[in-house]
């Protein structure tokens, strides 16, 4: 999948926290891929959706950004 456009009113509207906790992360970064393209969830947020139910899509078969 590549990286989008940046919904710049997204990101005004949604800081991530100062110091997220794990859960914070999260949730932040699915509201943030439902709203924004400007970046793909990172590999261990998406194990975590993954591991929690919140995402049916294999850690392995998720198409991973560029490093
Ligand atoms: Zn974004």
């Amino acid at each position: 999948m590549a990286v989008g456009k940046t919904n710049k009113e997204w990101h005004l509207a949604h800081k991530m926290p100062r110091n997220p906790s794990e859960d914070e992360r999260l949730t932040w970064h699915l509201e943030h891929a439902k709203s924004c393209a400007c970046r793909e969830i990172p590999p261990d947020m998406v194990e975590l959706a993954v591991r929690r139910g919140l995402m049916v899509q294999a850690a392995d078969t998720h198409p991973t950004a560029p490093k």
